[in-house]
C-alpha cells in the first residue's frame, strides 16, 4: 500500500473518506478539522507525532463495523486508539489514515459477583473497573501506573502489566473473552466466559497484538477478592548489586510478593522532594516489597521477606504500619514519571525485561552507558518481573540529545536481549522499538508474525508499520544479513 503524501491528493482523499464515513455515522462522530484532530497526533510518546487525516469516534459496535468496512472499501489504514497513554507510539496516526478512538465506548455492561467477572466496553478506564467492583469486595488486578487514565481496550492490545502482576498475572491472565471486529467488519468472539474455550487459542494471539488484528469492542475480565490486609516493606541498600540480588533471593525463597519494585538513587532523589514518601535518599537503591492476604499470612510473609532482605545486606528496613503509610510508601513509585518531568525537560521511558538474576549486571551496564552517552538515567522498575523502566533524561532543545537518548535506549534493549531477556515487558513495540525487533527475532520468526497478521488483515490496513519490522527495515538497521544484495523472502511486503 502506497502512502498518500501529496497535499492535493490528501485533501481529495480526506473529502472522500469524510463523506463515506458521514454517510454511515452521525456528523459529530467524524472529525477532520485540524483543531479537532490535533489532540490525536501522538500518544504518551510525544517525540513521534503525526496529524491524522480523519478521526472517527464510534458510539456503538455497529458504528465500529461501519468504519472498518468503509476503510477497507477505500483502502484506508486505521489506527485504533484508547486513551492514548501508550508509551511506544502504538496509537501514532498515519498521514493518510483514520484514527478510530474508543473514547465513547465507555460503558460497564455488567458486573457479576457470582462468576467474579466484569463485561466492559473497550474505552472503560482500568481503574473504573475496580471502582465499580469495589462495593462487591472485588477488583481487577492488573494495575498499570497509568490506570487512572488508560483504557481496557489499550490494556488488551498491549498486554499491560503493573505492580500487582507478579502475583496476579498480566492482562492475558485476567481476560476471559474479547469481542472484536475484523477489518472486513465481521464481529468475532475470542475465548469464552468459561474456564477454557475449544479450538485454537486465538485469545492469547490477540492479546498484545497492538491493534494490528482487529478492534476490541467488548472485554470480559476476571475479578479477584480484595485482600483483607496488605503491608509493604521499604528496604534500603548501599549498592545496586545487593538490591538486585535481594530481588532474586526473595523469589528463590519461594515467596511471590504482591509487588516487588526497585528504584535506584537517581529515581529516589528525583521523587522524594516531589512526593515526600519518606524514602532514604542516601541509599544506592530501595526495594518496595508488598504482601497481601489474611492478617496472619501477611505477618508470616513479611517476616520471611525481612529475613531474606537482611541476609542480602539491607542497610535499613521499614514496614508500613497503616494503610495510609502503605499508600505513602507507594506514592513515590507511582509518581516516578511525573517526578522525572520536574528535573528534566524531557525523558525517554524504556521497557525491557531480563531474567531477574541479571538485574545487577544490567544496572551496571546502564551506568556505563550513562557515561558514554553523557545522559542521566533513572531506573525505576517492576523488579520482581525483571521488567526494567530506565528513564533516560534529556533536553530535546539541545541539538542531538534526543538522538543520543534513542541510541542509549536501543543499547539498553540490546543488553536485555544479550542476557536472555526481551525488548519489551509491557509497553509494546509500537513504532518506538520496531528496530529492536530485528535483534530479538530472526527473519523466519518475523515472517511467522506477518503470517498471523495476514490471516486477520490481508491488505495490512490495521495499524500497519507498527510492531513487526519489515525485512528492509531490519536490513537498513544493519541487523539483517543481505547476501549479494539479495534479501531473503524478497517477495514479502516491504512497508
Ligand atoms: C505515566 C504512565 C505510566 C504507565 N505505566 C504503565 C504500567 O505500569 N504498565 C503498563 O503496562 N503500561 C504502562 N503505561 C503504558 C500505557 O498506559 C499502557 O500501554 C496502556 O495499556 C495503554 O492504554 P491506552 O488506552 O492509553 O491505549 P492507547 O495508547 O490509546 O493505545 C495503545 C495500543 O493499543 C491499541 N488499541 C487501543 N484500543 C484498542 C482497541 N479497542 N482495539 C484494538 N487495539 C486498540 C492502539 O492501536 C495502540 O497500538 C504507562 C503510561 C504512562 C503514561
Amino acid at each position: 500500500m502506497n502512502t498518500v503524501t501529496d497535499p492535493q491528493l490528501l485533501i481529495a482523499r480526506q473529502r472522500a473518506v469524510v463523506a463515506a464515513l458521514r454517510a454511515r455515522l452521525p456528523a459529530h462522530c467524524v472529525l477532520f478539522n485540524e483543531e479537532d484532530t490535533r489532540p490525536y497526533e501522538c500518544d504518551g510518546l510525544p517525540a513521534y507525532r503525526q496529524l491524522p487525516m480523519v478521526v472517527a469516534l464510534p458510539e456503538d459496535e455497529a458504528q465500529v463495523v461501519a468504519i472498518l468496512k468503509t476503510c477497507r472499501d477505500l483502502q484506508v489504514p486505521i489506527v485504533p486508539r484508547g486513551a492514548g497513554t501508550g508509551l511506544s507510539g502504538g496509537a501514532l496516526p498515519i498521514v493518510d489514515g483514520v484514527v478510530l478512538s474508543t473514547a465513547k465506548l465507555n460503558k460497564i455492561v455488567r458486573i457479576d459477583a457470582y462468576s467474579r467477572t466484569a463485561v466492559v466496553q473497550p474505552g472503560v478506564r482500568n481503574l473504573a473497573i475496580s471502582d465499580a467492583a469495589g462495593p462487591l469486595g472485588l477488583y481487577y488486578a492488573p494495575d498499570p501506573s497509568s490506570q487512572i487514565a488508560c483504557s481496557i481496550g489499550g490494556n488488551v492490545a498491549e498486554n499491560s502489566g503493573g505492580v500487582h502482576c507478579l502475583k496476579y498475572g498480566l492482562t492475558v491472565h485476567n481476560v476471559l473473552r474479547v469481542r472484536m471486529v475484523t477489518i472486513d467488519g465481521d464481529v468475532v468472539e475470542l475465548g469464552s466466559e468459561a474456564l477454557d474455550a475449544p479450538g485454537l487459542d486465538l485469545l492469547a494471539v490477540f492479546i498484545g497484538s497492538e491493534g494490528m488484528l482487529g478492534v476490541v469492542t467488548e472485554v470480559t475480565v476476571k475479578l479477584v477478592p480484595k485482600p483483607q490486609c496488605a503491608r509493604v516493606i521499604m528496604a534500603s541498600f548501599d549498592d545496586v548489586v545487593k538490591g538486585g540480588n535481594a530481588v532474586a533471593n526473595i523469589i528463590a525463597a519461594g515467596i511471590i510478593p504482591a509487588g516487588l519494585e526497585m528504584m535506584d538513587k537517581t529515581s529516589v532523589r528525583m521523587v522524594e522532594p516531589f512526593v515526600k514518601a519518606g524514602y532514604d535518599i542516601d541509599a544506592a537503591a530501595i526495594l518496595l516489597c508488598e504482601s497481601d492476604g489474611t492478617t496472619e499470612e501477611v505477618e508470616e510473609e513479611i517476616g520471611r521477606m525481612i529475613a531474606v532482605l537482611n541476609h542480602a545486606g539491607a542497610t535499613a528496613i521499614a514496614v508500613s504500619q497503616s494503610e495510609a503509610e502503605r499508600l505513602k510508601f507507594w506514592s513515590g513509585r507511582k509518581n516516578a514519571f511525573p517526578a522525572a518531568g520536574r528535573i528534566s525537560p524531557d525523558y525517554y521511558c524504556m521497557d525491557g525485561t531480563i531474567p531477574r538474576k541479571h538485574l545487577a549486571k544490567v544496572l551496571l551496564g546502564i551506568a556505563d552507558m550513562e557515561t558514554r552517552y553523557g545522559l542521566r538515567c533513572a531506573n525505576v522498575f517492576h523488579a520482581g518481573d525483571g521488567n526494567l523502566h530506565p528513564l533516560i533524561l534529556f533536553d530535546a532543545n539541545q541539538e542531538g540529545e534526543f538522538h543520543r537518548a534513542e541510541l542509549f535506549g536501543a543499547e539498553i534493549l540490546e543488553l536485555c536481549v544479550e542476557v536472555g531477556g526481551t525488548i519489551t515487558g509491557e509497553h509494546g513495540v509500537g513504532i518506538e522499538k520496531i528496530n529492536s525487533m530485528c535483534i530479538q527475532f530472526s527473519p523466519e520468526e518475523r515472517e511467522a508474525f506477518f503470517g498471523v497478521k495476514r490471516a486477520f488483515d490481508t491488505a495490512f490496513l490495521l495499524n500497519p508499520d507498527k510492531a513487526i519490522p519489515t525485512l528492509v527495515r531490519c536490513a537498513e538497521y544493519g541487523k539483517m544479513h543481505v547476501k549479494r544484495g539479495q534479501l531473503k523472502f524478497a517477495d514479502l511486503p516491504r512497508f
